[in-house]
C-alpha cells in the first residue's frame, strides 16, 4: 500500500477537495515503468483540477505531473529506462502517434492525448506508473526538489517562449511571475533578451530583479514589447497586454485555463499585425530541448518545500499567491 492524495470532490480549495488515502501501489502495464516518487512539484493546473476549472476525466484521480523519482520496476516490453534510473514524469502522458497532428510533429495537439494527473494517476503519491516512451532523462546538478518544477513549469515556459516569437535581442514582457516565468526568464536572458516583468506580488518582483529582469512593475512595462507571455490565468490582462506590444508583436497565453477575455478593439489591440496565440501542452521534443538547455545552463530554481502530508496547504498557498517560485512536495522514503 502507499499514501496518495486524490481529487475527491472538485471545488473551491477552502473546501479541501483533496483527500488523503491509502491505496495499492500501481502495477506497470507492459509499456510502462513504476516510479518511486522522490519529489513532485505543484502546478497551477493541479489547482484547476482540484477546483474543477478542468472537469475530472475519472473519479478520484491522483494529481501531480512534475514527478521526479527512480524506476523501481519495468513492464514486460520496456528496455529503457532501466531499473534505478532517475526519471521525470510530466503532463503529456500518451499520444496516438497516428493522427494528422502526431504525424506532423504536433503531438501536443493530438485529440487522443492523455495527461498525467487527469486521465491517469500522477505523483501526489509514493509511487506512480507512466509509459516508458514519455518519461524524461533528467539533467544532472539539480536536487530532486529543484528538477521537479522543470518538468511542467519549465517545459511549458520554454514552449511559451518559443510561441512568443521573440526576435534576437528582443524585448519580452512576462505577466505573472510564478514557477514557470522564473524559469522562462532565465532562458530568455541567456538568449540575449531584455525582460520586463509585471506582477502584483512584491516578492515575485524581487525574485524577477534578482534573476536579471530589466524592470519589474505592478502595472505595466516601461517600453513597447516585441513579445509577451501571459502566465497569470487572468483574461482581463489580454487587452492591456496587446496594447503594450510594439508593431508586429506577439502575445502568447501560457496557461491551460484563462478567465474570459473582454471585447477587443481592432485598432487598439490587433492592428499593426499584433498576434494573440495560445500555448497547448507541449511535445516531447520541447521537453527534451528544455532539459538539455537546463543541462548546459544551470538554472536557479526557487522552491518552497512542503511535506507530502501538506499537499492541500501547498495548493491553498498557490491559490493565494503565497508561493515564491515553485511549491514542491518532498517524500519520506516509502516503507
Ligand atoms: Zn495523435
Ligand atoms: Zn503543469
Amino acid at each position: 500500500m502507499m499514501t496518495a492524495w486524490q481529487v475527491h470532490a472538485p471545488g473551491p480549495i477552502a473546501g479541501k477537495p483533496l483527500r488523503r488515502v491509502e491505496i495499492p501501489v500501481p502495477e506497470p502495464a507492459a509499456d510502462e515503468v513504476l516510479v518511486r516518487v522522490r519529489a513532485c512539484a505543484v502546478c497551477r493546473t493541479d489547482l484547476h483540477l482540484a477546483e474543477g476549472d478542468l472537469p475530472p476525466r475519472r473519479p478520484g484521480t491522483v494529481p501531480g505531473h512534475e514527478v521526479v523519482g527512480t524506476v523501481e520496476r519495468v513492464g514486460a516490453d520496456v528496455s529503457e529506462p532501466a531499473v534505478g534510473t532517475r526519471v521525470g514524469v510530466a503532463w503529456l502522458r500518451r499520444t496516438c502517434g497516428r493522427c494528422r497532428y502526431c504525424r506532423r510533429g504536433a503531438e501536443n495537439l493530438c485529440p487522443y492525448s492523455q495527461y498525467t494527473g487527469w486521465d491517469a494517476d500522477g505523483g501526489y503519491a509514493q509511487y506512480c506508473v507512466a509509459p516508458a516512451a514519455y518519461v524524461y532523462r533528467l539533467p544532472t546538478g539539480y536536487t530532486d526538489e529543484e528538477v521537479a518544477p522543470l518538468l511542467c513549469a519549465g517545459i511549458i515556459g520554454y514552449r511559451a517562449l518559443r510561441r512568443s516569437e521573440l526576435p534576437p535581442g528582443g524585448r519580452l514582457g512576462l505577466y505573472g511571475f510564478g514557477a514557470s516565468a522564473h524559469l522562462a526568464i532565465q532562458v530568455a536572458i541567456a538568449e540575449g533578451a531584455t525582460v520586463h516583468v509585471v506582477s502584483r506580488t512584491e516578492a515575485a518582483r524581487d525574485l524577477a530583479l534578482s534573476l536579471g529582469a530589466a524592470s519589474a512593475s505592478a502595472t505595466a512595462p516601461p517600453e513597447p514589447l516585441d513579445s509577451a507571455i501571459l502566465f497569470a490565468p487572468v483574461g482581463t490582462l489580454v487587452p492591456p497586454m496587446l496594447a503594450a506590444l510594439d508593431r508586429g508583436g506577439t502575445l502568447a497565453v501560457a496557461g491551460i485555463h484563462l478567465t474570459d477575455i473582454p471585447p477587443l478593439r481592432y485598432e487598439e489591440h490587433l492592428f499593426q499585425e499584433r498576434t494573440l496565440r495560445s500555448v497547448t501542452a507541449n511535445t516531447r521534443r520541447d521537453g527534451r530541448e528544455f532539459l538539455e538547455f537546463a543541462q548546459r545552463h544551470h538554472l536557479r530554481v526557487a522552491t518552497t518545500p512542503y511535506p507530502l502530508d501538506a499537499a492541500g496547504e501547498a495548493l491553498a498557498d498557490l491559490a493565494a499567491d503565497r508561493v515564491s517560485g515553485a511549491a514542491v512536495l518532498s517524500f519520506p522514503p516509502a516503507g
